[in-house]
């Protein structure tokens, strides 16, 4: 075995780009694999130094982070947090960091494809707002990273678990701050691009995963085609794939990234989410963050920005209730094989009607009132049963 990917195989790695990053002879390029998720290929030139499988975080990862805080948060300021998927307290923690002359890491669009971008400016944070549910080309981050640490600078990098822990192993540094998601899991490019060019007629430039015209918890998906075209998450039909798990990365059914249930061993300084099933005091209509502080680095940030936030603490156990993903992977479905073995000799509309099949709105209808029905049923059962 001489290099990282041949060790672990295909179906462990994250593509997480460290072993990229790391490589002191350009011998690794990342490629989408035949599923549509970025893998090292490696060329002619390695010279079997070891280096790679001494960094890749599948093989080896440890961190001793134990959570500080909970909190439920959003940004007071209301461009922010439309603009956000959730509470918007990554552009927060950004602009705190930009505020103090540093540089931030974050995903952003270019050119159909989405990827880590480096920003200085205030006016660049809005490309990196919202969550893109694609795989993020990192290319040589990690290594610029460690070039604006040694020009004294502080860095704030977001990414995926699984990115956090290639970063954290290749530098830790005091002046650098690390945000981390709750991750579900990372869906196929290639099954996005074949939704794409069955679906429209022009190149989909970007898309706004989490459009919150129609709210926070029920957003829709704009796609930036010649025109817009929009769709409620539940009826769009990529999304809707993704949240059926039926084509995630392979490691996202087992991922070795989350931390426990505890809320020990979470990546990065800070963990951010949605505070699903946040409770009705908590609520705002506009996106509510779940904030995670994992370590004291992470405590010290968080302090800076309360002035411009609502923030209010809670239990851990009532901070991940609604958000299993906290600790837990999703389970591989086991129509995923077949999904994969079909996915050249069928349309997208043909795999969804096999796989996953979009329910109508007047289905989904029926099916909620069906569902508050037999609430207010058991309601009045129960007060039927004390009176007696
Ligand atoms: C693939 C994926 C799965 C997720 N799963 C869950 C989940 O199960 N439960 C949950 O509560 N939250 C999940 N989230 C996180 C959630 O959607 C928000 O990103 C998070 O709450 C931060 O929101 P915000 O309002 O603070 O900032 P936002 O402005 O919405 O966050 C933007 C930042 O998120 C990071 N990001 C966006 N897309 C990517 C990407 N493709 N790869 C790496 N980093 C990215 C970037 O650094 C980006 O700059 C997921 C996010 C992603 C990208
Ligand atoms: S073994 Fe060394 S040279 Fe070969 S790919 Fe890994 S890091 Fe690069
Ligand atoms: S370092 Fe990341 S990209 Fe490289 S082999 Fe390991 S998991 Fe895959
Ligand atoms: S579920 Fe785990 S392996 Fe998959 S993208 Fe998220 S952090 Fe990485």
């Amino acid at each position: 075995m001489k290099t990282a990917i041949e060790l672990i195989g295909s179906k462990e790695c994250t593509g997480c780009f460290t072993c990229y990053n790391i490589c002191p002879v350009n011998a690794i390029e990342m490629k989408y694999d035949e599923e549509g998720f970025y893998k090292p290929n490696i060329l002619f030139n390695c010279i079997e130094c070891g280096k790679c499988i001494k960094i890749c975080p599948v093989i080896k990862n440890e961190n001793n982070n134990k959570y500080i805080k909970v909190y439920a948060a959003w940004s007071n300021d209301k461009g922010i947090l439309l603009n956000s998927s959730s509470g918007g307290l990554f552009s927060e923690l950004a602009l705190e960091i930009l505020n103090e002359n540093g540089i931030v890491y974050g995903v952003g669009w270019e050119d159909g494809e989405v990827k880590h971008k480096r920003i200085e400016k205030k006016e660049e944070l809005k490309e990196l707002q919202g969550s893109k549910y694609l795989p993020s080309f990192v290319g040589e981050a990690y290594k610029n990273v460690i070039e604006d640490l040694k020009k004294d600078k502080k860095v704030l990098f977001s990414g995926t678990p699984c990115q956090i822990a290639g970063l954290n192993k290749i530098i830790k540094h005091e002046n650098l701050i690390t945000i981390d998601l709750i991750c579900h899991g990372m869906p196929s490019y290639k099954v996005y691009k074949k939704y794409c060019n069955e679906e429209f007629e022009e190149k989909v430039k970007k898309v706004d995963f989490r459009n919150k015209n129609t709210g926070w918890i029920n957003y829709s998906l704009i796609y930036y085609t010649n025109i817009l075209k929009n769709n409620y998450h539940y009826m769009d039909k990529f999304f809707y794939g993704f949240l059926k798990d039926i084509y995630l990365n392979e490691p996202c059914y087992n991922c070795k990234f989350k931390g426990t249930k505890d809320g020990e061993k979470r990546e990065a300084d800070i963990t951010l989410a949605d505070f699903w099933g946040v409770p009705k005091e908590l609520y705002n209509k506009d996106g509510v963050s779940l904030v995670v502080v994992n370590n004291k680095k992470g405590e010290k940030v968080f302090e800076k920005i309360k002035e411009r936030i609502f923030f209010q603490d809670v239990s851990l156990e009532i901070g991940i209730k609604g958000n299993s993903s906290f600790y837990k992977s999703c389970t591989r479905p086991k129509e995923r094989d077949l999904f994969y073995k079909e996915i050249d000799n069928l349309s997208f509309e043909e795999l969804s009607n096999k796989y996953f099949k979009v329910e109508s709105i007047f289905k989904r209808r029926i099916k909620r009132t069906l569902r508050i029905l037999v609430k207010v049923l058991k309601i009045i059962k129960a007060k039927l049963l004390k009176e007696v």
